[in-house]
């Protein structure tokens, strides 16, 4: 798997002589200068054995035990250090040479040592000990061959033994030095297509000749669009298959001069040399997404691709890595929108990503020092007028920005998996504010308490337990707990959402389809969705006065609600109208800032006093703070969402 390495003056076979890593150069240098420790004790008895005096076995171990000990001083950096080791295990291998009296055996150790040294992948300790042995045999063999060889012809003849050594030498460190190269390829190169890898991409691109007028280079980022579903269905070895085929397909929309690397994963990027602008590489891209239409078949079978690119383009201040970082924004975003699209990089995606991860730091510190509050929301049951339930609602109290709504942060936790513990921290205290109030008016009718789950909430596979052990240690009956979920989220994944939703009802818990109306609103999900209530978007009851159509979708709504056994609770109600409007379509439940904001739980007590006393007759829009002044801001604040 040699290839010529384009634009380079370099022979194939010679390594580049990249720069190993800091961790790994520090671990080889340890082992070498460990082996070169090794020599001083083990060559001070070998002098002894061979009855040498001690001062003369010291005075020997001594030229490897000086080198070693500088290989030892980190302040002296990479070069220094290595040259030390190199030269100490070369002395090393003479002193050995001495020490035998010259035998030829002997002059092995430097083979050894010289492809000791080619781990460092770095070509001064090499190229130091192969000079030294070239001198070593050469110069001192030639001027004084009894000081380097024992065998009487040798020392007749020092210029043929000199070019006999330095043969084999040669030979050795050829050998040395292409197994180095192939390791370099190795560690560049992608193992399943063959391809460069993000090392082999990030070097082209920091290698990358600077913009010029009007000319510059463009950096594609893919990510295949349901690759995991392909390689889940049919197994790797399918999954294996695609990629390579999709990746020699790419190649070949390529011009000469073009770079693709394969990411890992399903990832891969392009480097477009010499391109005038987005506009140019955006087309090169929308060409490239045409030849994942294709469809690509692998035995038996026969796979769709397709494929979300990000495109950046280069400039001064771009470094490679950077402009790698650009175009995952960009191919994020394209993902973002649904897949299967080009998207390029504008510098507010960086802001975006920087914003997204400090709050996800943020929401981490939250969570650990309990900043989140429940508000509650009435429901209110439209026969008698009294509030037979709320909804939890979360609330963020932000140490410097403040209370903080939902739609803040409830997507920056849910991408960022924080949603799970933050929920099941929802679920908890719902159920125990509930259970409390229960308790408080043991006479009336158990008030309920909806909570909303979010799709990754309900794809974790601990929700179920969750729920359990909530409803176990407040001791609130499952019937009392609603669970909102939206149609969206089951669709995403329906089979896999489904015995999850199943095992909830089998706990007693009922479950409501929130925001109805906004979504699919696919009858035929609904029909199979194992829900108790339908709860219908605020966005129709806000229009309804206006839109004489919406009162019309509205009724519709209702109507299927009770024809599947549902029952239906309108969102929304802010006027004395809308009520009357939803009573009238004979809606069961509605909940609105008419009914009652979100709000702190002991507010929430004192309303259901106030409804069990009464009822909510003629209720007047509530006046934010009237209780504590903790109630949610009024209409037209954050609040809507
Ligand atoms: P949602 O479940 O549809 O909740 C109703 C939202 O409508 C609440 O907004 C509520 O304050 C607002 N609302 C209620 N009545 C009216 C009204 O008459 N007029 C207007 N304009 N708005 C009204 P909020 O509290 O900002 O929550 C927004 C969304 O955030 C919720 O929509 C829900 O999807 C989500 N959310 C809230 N709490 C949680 C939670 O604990 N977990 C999860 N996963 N999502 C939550
Ligand atoms: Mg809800
Ligand atoms: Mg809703």
């Amino acid at each position: 798997m040699l290839r010529k390495t384009q634009g380079s003056r370099r022979p194939w076979f010679l390594p580049e002589g990249r720069r190993l890593p800091d961790e790994v150069w520090a671990q080889r240098h340890r082992g070498l200068t460990l082996l070169l420790w090794a020599h001083v004790p083990a060559l001070y008895a070998f002098a002894l054995f061979r009855g040498f005096p001690p001062s003369v076995a010291l005075e020997q171990v001594s030229m490897i035990a000086i080198p070693a000990a500088i290989a030892l001083v980190p302040r002296l950096g990479r070069n220094a250090r290595s040259a030390a080791t190199s030269i100490g295990l070369v002395v090393g291998a003479s002193v050995l040479v001495h020490l035998s009296g010259g035998a030829i055996e002997a002059h092995f150790q430097f083979f050894v040592i010289l492809a000791f040294l080619t781990l460092y992948q770095a070509w001064l300790p090499f190229l130091l000990a192969l000079l030294y042995v070239v001198g070593e045999h050469g110069i001192v063999g030639a001027i004084d061959p009894s000081a380097v060889y024992n065998n009487p012809a040798d020392i007749a003849h020092p210029w043929k033994w000199a070019a006999i050594h330095g043969g084999f030498v040669l030979a050795a460190s050829f050998a040395n030095v292409l197994s180095w190269r192939l390791t370099e390829q190795e560690a560049l190169h992608d193992g399943l297509t063959g391809l460069p890898n993000r090392a082999s991409l990030l070097d082209a691109l920091d290698k990358m000749p600077p913009s010029r007028p009007h000319r510059t280079s463009a950096v594609l980022f893919i990510d295949l669009d349901n690759f995991k579903d392909a390689n889940d269905a049919f197994g790797h070895d399918v999954g294996d298959a695609l990629l390579i085929a999709l990746a020699h397909r790419l190649q070949r929309q390529l011009r000469t001069g073009d770079l693709l690397a394969r990411l890992g994963g399903d990832e891969f990027a392009i480097v477009l040399n010499d391109v005038t602008g987005f506009d140019e590489a955006k087309a090169v891209a929308e060409r490239l997404l045409g030849a994942f239409e294709e469809p690509v078949r692998v035995g038996e079978v026969t796979l769709g691709a397709c494929a979300s690119m990000g495109v950046a383009l280069a400039d001064e201040s771009t470094s490679g890595a950077d402009l790698l970082r650009n175009a995952d924004l960009a191919m994020y975003e394209a993902k973002r929108d649904g897949g299967a699209r080009v998207a390029t990089y504008r510098p507010t995606l960086h802001t975006a990503a920087v914003r997204r991860t400090e709050l996800e730091a943020e929401l981490r510190i939250a969570l650990a020092e309990e900043q989140f509050v429940l508000h509650y929301q009435p429901i209110v049951d439209l026969a008698s007028n009294r509030i037979v339930g709320t909804e939890a609602l979360i609330r963020w109290q932000h140490p410097t920005a403040g209370f903080l709504a939902p739609g803040e942060f409830i997507t920056a936790a849910e991408q960022s998996g924080l949603i799970v513990p933050l929920g099941a921290w929802v679920i908890r205290t719902a159920c125990r504010q509930t259970a409390a109030w229960q308790q408080a008016e043991p006479d009336s009718a158990p008030i309920t308490v909806a909570v909303n789950l979010s799709p990754r909430q309900l794809l974790d596979r601990t929700l179920v337990a969750t729920v359990a052990e909530a409803l176990h240690d407040s001791g609130l009956d499952p019937s009392s707990l609603c669970l909102e979920i939206t149609e969206g989220s089951v669709i995403k994944d329906f089979d896999a959402t489904m015995p999850t939703l199943n095992a909830l009802r089998t706990l007693g818990v009922s479950l409501a389809l929130d925001d109805f109306g906004t979504g699919y609103s696919s009858l035929s999900y609904l029909k199979q969705l194992p829900v108790t209530s339908v709860k219908i978007d605020r966005s129709f009851v806000g229009d309804l006065e206006a839109n004489a159509s919406n009162g019309q979708i509205i009724l519709a709504i209702i109507e299927l609600a009770h024809a599947l056994g549902m029952s239906v609770t309108a969102e929304g109600a802010e006027t004395a109208q809308q009520l009357a409007a939803l009573k009238a379509m004979r809606s069961d439940m509605a909940q609105g800032y008419l009914l009652g904001r979100p709000m702190p739980p002991t507010d929430l007590r004192a309303a259901m006093v106030e409804s069990d006393g009464e009822g909510l007759d003629e209720p007047a829009p509530r006046v934010p703070g009237q209780a504590t002044g903790q109630h949610d801001a009024p209409v037209a604040s954050r609040d809507q969402d």
